[in-house]
């Protein structure tokens, strides 16, 4: 029997599902879908808010008093755990990478409004600096919480895992081929990679990589499937995983973690004229561009049926506003 976690309601679920006909048309290629993660209700949305409603549940079950996480300056998952924080009464620190900039806005100016504090990591925009602070916290006698970065480990892996679930009862996946997403910190692609095996093994689950690989890391890939395997063995789902099934595209990641390129700009200008809906600069125009480029090259068939999982970030928008509109 599965043993999956508490959870806490932060965001409006299932979030929405429909169809792309407008750029499907265009594109002349594949039935293209979107499942809209970036409308989960919590402080403008994404991906994170499902993540934070097991990780902050374990939280509250632990009796901590503050929730510390990292990310860079415009990360969508500090707003959305600031937001949850603020909501369960709780202190939230945010330890991000860089310094303080003149001009606050997008995701930084949210963070602010929900009341966190700050804490400027410089270099360390991974959370390389979770651990003192942490260690500082116990010794003033508050109960801190991890979180860790991108909200990923089995506890936030297992959402992706419930939204798998969740896509399946709106709608039939039988014809579907694929889920394209972006993937970065890795719970979302674990999760996805679970809900799959579970609920709809013929859909072929691939994440689109966002950042650039550094040659210290593990391999990213490894990241995923480790997370995979520890969430399907501490929830008992039962599932066997395997190394292949981490697809995993790493052709888009241009130069690098917030560089925003052509992909990018034209990925946004694109779905915005056809369908009116937003993506990122960061994440997910990365991911939908590399999708129409596999479109384009005839990588995906015309006859597939495909969903972008769409995961949120808009609010970035506004903070790379200058490199969004050069041309
Ligand atoms: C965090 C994030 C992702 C990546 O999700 P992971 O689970 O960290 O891989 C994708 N898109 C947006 C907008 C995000 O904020």
């Amino acid at each position: 029997m599965a043993s999956i976690p508490s959870r806490l309601h932060l965001g409006f679920f299932p979030t929405a599902f429909h169809e792309l006909p407008q750029l499907s048309t265009q594109l002349n290629g594949p039935q293209l879908f979107i499942k809209r993660d970036d409308l989960t209700g919590l402080a403008l949305g994404g991906n994170k808010t499902r993540k934070l409603e097991f990780l902050l549940a374990d939280a509250q079950e632990k009796g901590c008093d503050v929730i510390v996480t990292a990310g860079a300056a415009q990360s969508n998952h500090c707003r959305q755990t600031a937001a949850a924080a603020a909501k369960l009464g709780l202190t939230c620190h945010l330890m991000l990478g860089g310094a303080a900039p003149d001009r606050v806005n997008g995701n930084l100016l949210l963070d602010e409004l929900f009341g966190a504090h700050i804490i400027w990591c410089g270099d360390n925009r991974k959370g390389e600096n979770i651990p003192s602070h942490i260690e500082a916290l116990q010794q003033q006698g508050k109960k801190p919480y991890l979180v860790p970065y991108g909200g990923s480990n089995h506890i936030g892996a297992i959402s992706f895992y419930t939204a798998f679930e969740e896509l399946s009862q709106q709608v039939d996946l039988k014809n579907f081929t694929r889920i394209i997403f972006a993937s970065s910190s890795g719970a979302t692609h674990a999760g996805l990679i679970l809900g799959a095996k579970q609920f709809a093994p013929h859909v072929e689950v691939m994440g689109i990589k966002i950042d650039k690989e550094s040659a210290a890391e593990q391999p990213f890939s490894d990241v995923v499937y480790t997370l995979a395997e520890q969430t399907n063995r501490e929830m008992a789902l039962g599932l066997s995983v395997s190394r292949k099934d981490v697809i995993l595209n790493n052709r888009f990641t241009g130069s690098g973690y917030g560089v925003v390129g052509e992909l990018e700009k034209s990925a946004i200008q694109l779905l915005a004229q056809s369908e009116g809906i937003l993506l990122d600069p960061v994440y997910t125009a990365r991911a939908f561009g590399g999708m129409i480029e596999m479109i384009r090259q005839g990588e995906i068939a015309t006859g597939e049926k495909v969903i972008f999982w769409h995961t949120g970030g808009a609010p970035a928008l506004f903070s790379y506003a200058e490199a969004i509109r050069s041309s």
